[in-house]
């Protein structure tokens, strides 16, 4: 045997992650470029001194206040009517996540999604002990409801995960798709999770799958504070569901999970959303000026609803990454062969990205974008 004696499933593997290297232009794993205000910052220092006072004791379990909060501001972008029991919270999206396959997946169970889409979700389904079965996108990266009817037909997945907009081409889902995939799923008592981390970076007229909770009871839309909010470093992720979803999420919860300082945090947080989601807009011309930017270079590039871009094709992404990198810029190697995603920081930020990759292209014309044919 060997030493430590890890499940046969997890010897080797790497632990997830994006490099975190210190340098001057950090557009890699989407957070939002703009800090909280001074008044923001002084509003959450007090609300944590505040909670200070009783950290002696174990948190409110069911955090029922930021779940008000929480729901009062779904209600302001695209929840109808939504109360506190139909939102739960974890520390980020991703222990939400973990938690729905921990109470819906499983051994003998079935989780899918379909390529490309976020890497961790099989790691949730490896955590979880629950089967992973990952269909695909069409070229484009428009999703193909006919493949997935068939998927869904022969695995009957208990659990379907998918982000709208997706990561990482950006892509957000219409309404037809995940109302039709919200019946598929029904079929076989399967529970539907629209990962929306990036909904509010959608472009106007793309909706919010929030809108069609009332329609299906087997439907989840997950959001998180981490990207639009600007709270990365709070690890604050939630989702809308109905009431029988998020109580039966209560089981798997550990107990207290959501510290008082983290409830504390976001509630304040929650209080300058108008402010902290300020940024957004800036942030949606910046992409849309990044897209047009690396078309008019000549480059394919997906259309995106989120705060990043996905570009290529380049017969060798590695090398184009490392000569950003050498420029000091971080970029993202991930998606498909010879694609890369830059995140849309401030306007100085995207300025130096273009600058670099303009160096790095005039350096290295090898590395230049390969013909689509050599795509197919
Ligand atoms: C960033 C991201 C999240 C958010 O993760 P947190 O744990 O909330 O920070 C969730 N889903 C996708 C697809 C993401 O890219």
């Amino acid at each position: 045997m060997t030493w430590p004696p890890l499940r046969d499933e997890l010897r080797g593997v790497e632990p997830y992650g994006a490099p975190q290297l210190d340098v001057p232009v950090q557009l890699n794993v989407n957070e939002n470029p703009y800090g909280p205000s001074a008044a923001c910052i002084a509003d959450i220092a007090t609300a944590v001194a505040e909670a200070s006072a009783s950290l002696n004791r174990y948190p409110d379990r069911e955090f029922t206040e930021l779940r008000t909060g929480l729901a009062a501001y779904l209600n302001t972008d695209g929840g109808n009517d939504l109360t506190a029991d139909q939102v739960w919270a974890a520390n980020g999206s991703n222990e939400v996540m973990l938690q729905l396959l921990q109470a819906f997946g499983g051994p003998g169970r079935v989780a899918v999604s379909f390529a490309p889409t976020y890497s961790m979700y099989p790691e949730y389904a490896r955590d979880s002990m629950t089967g992973w079965i990952a269909g695909r996108r069409r070229e484009d990266f428009s999703f193909d409801l006919d493949h997935a009817r068939d998927l869904l037909a022969e695995h009957r997945p208990s659990v379907v995960l998918l982000p709208s907009p997706n990561n990482p081409t950006g892509t957000a889902l219409p309404h037809d798709v995940i109302g039709t995939l919200a019946t598929l799923c029904a079929e076989h008592d399967g529970v539907l999770v629209i990962d929306e981390a990036y909904a509010e970076f959608r472009r106007s007229g793309t909706p919010s799958a929030l809108e069609l909770l009332g329609e299906h009871r087997n439907l989840v839309v997950t959001r998180t504070m981490s990207k639009a909010f600007a709270l990365a470093g709070a690890r604050l992720g939630y989702l809308a569901a109905s009431t029988e979803l998020c109580d039966a999420l209560r089981v798997v919860r550990l107990p207290y999970h959501l510290s008082a300082v983290t409830q504390a945090t976001a509630s304040a947080a929650l209080r300058h959303a108008p402010e902290l989601l300020g940024n957004v807009a800036l942030l949606r011309e910046e992409r849309d000026r990044t897209v047009a930017w690396l078309r008019e270079q000549g480059h394919q590039v997906a259309d995106s609803d989120a705060n990043f871009a996905l570009f290529g094709t380049f017969a060798d992404r590695h090398a184009v990454w490392q000569g950003l990198l050498d420029r000091g810029v971080l970029i993202r190697e991930t998606g498909p062969e010879g694609w890369l995603r830059v995140s849309i920081g401030t306007p100085e930020e995207m300025s130096a990205f273009r600058g670099a990759l303009t160096a790095t292209l005039e350096a290295a014309p090898p590395t230049e974008t390969m013909a689509n044919e050599e795509r197919a």
